[in-house]
């Protein structure tokens, strides 16, 4: 069964795969890396502006081990979950430091790299050195769990690791992840140009829609925090990074709170500074994995001098932001409002 798999997979990949991604010209393991970890929790067609933009900056392995965190967050900026782009940075001083700068090429080595689990890994090592690997990403997962009709994930990782060839697995790894993104979708499969239907038991048995067992996801609570947009007299913003681990970890921040109360005490008991009438700008809301959050920014201008990182507006755009941070420092209206 094996290997009619992988020949019937790979025939339809090379009528129908997707062969000009970006990281596939020149395919070097900098590049595969990077867009394994960038396509973890994000589609294609998002992940490919930030690739090229982030391998324009970052050409290579040596040049991203030698940045900062705050470069390497603000390319990152807006593509979300930002311990990817942390864990991306400590893992390329990690190969500088331990391995000479050169990309490892051992499983247990490329695992070993902050960010990196079994499927990535595998990923990564079938892609940039043709090794026999199997994945089980989002994707894979999906095809392989209606085509055996198993839910069960040590299951599926023994069948991934089953129907690999023997050769061609670049080509195969990703034909595997094309058929999950293109064919096996998740709500319409288009079981009648399915290279493997044949023995499809999700197919035989018209069960698609029980493959993968979905998981229930908690409905998201939502929270409220506002957001403060502090200018003094030269025209400044106060910003605050935001602690790691956590949400937006790394990045800068508008000064944020739980509640009026608490940003009132803070202006007064921590920045020590008095604030012109404070004004309310129209509330925004943003979707983190488990919550959702509305946050309320809140306009207003000081006179008095305080520590922290006041930033002159032409500085900001060089900065790691959040996307909502973003929204409020530049979206025009708001930007009115400063004036
Ligand atoms: Fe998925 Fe349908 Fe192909 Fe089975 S036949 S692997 S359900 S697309």
């Amino acid at each position: 069964m094996s290997r009619s798999f992988a020949i019937r997979l790979l025939r339809w990949y090379d009528r129908h795969g997707r062969h000009d991604l970006p990281w596939q010209h020149p395919r070097t393991p900098y590049r595969v890396w990077l867009s394994e970890v960038m396509l973890q929790q994000t589609q294609v067609a998002a992940v490919i502006p930030y690739f090229e933009r982030f391998v324009a900056r970052f050409p290579d392995l040596a040049t991203l081990a030698a940045a900062s965190e705050d470069d390497v967050l603000q390319m990152w900026a807006g593509l979300g979950y930002y311990a990817r782009g942390r864990n991306l940075l400590k893992a390329a001083r990690a190969i500088v430091a331990e391995h000479g700068g050169e990309f490892p090429r051992t499983f247990e080595q490329v695992a070993a790299l902050p960010g990196i689990g079994r499927s990535t890994a595998g990923a990564i090592l079938a892609q940039a050195f043709g090794q026999r690997h199997a994945i089980l990403d989002g994707n894979a997962r999906r095809v392989l769990s209606r085509y055996s009709a198993s839910a069960d994930d040590a299951r599926l990782w023994e069948l991934s690791e089953q129907l690999l060839p023997r050769a061609r697995l670049v080509d195969y790894t990703q034909a595997l992840m094309d058929l999950g993104a293109n064919v096996c979708v998740p709500r319409e499969p288009r079981c009648q140009t399915c290279p493997v239907s044949g023995d499809c038991k999700a197919f035989a048995t018209g069960r698609q829609h029980e493959f993968p067992k979905r998981r229930v996801k908690p409905a998201r609570p939502l929270r409220q925090a506002s957001m403060l947009l502090i200018e003094n007299r030269h025209g400044q913003i106060l910003l605050e990074r935001r602690p790691s681990p956590g949400i937006w970890g790394g990045l800068w921040c508008l000064p944020m709170f739980e509640s009026n109360d608490a940003w009132r005490n803070y202006c007064r008991d921590e920045l020590r500074i008095k604030v012109s009438a404070p004004r309310e700008l129209p509330v925004l809301r943003h979707a983190f994995t488990h919550f959702e959050l509305d946050i309320q920014p809140v306009r207003m201008k000081t006179t008095g001098t305080t520590k922290g990182a006041w930033f002159a507006p032409a500085a900001l755009a060089k900065l790691g932001l959040p996307s909502p941070v973003k929204k409020i420092l530049f979206s025009a209206p708001r930007r009115e409002e400063l004036r």
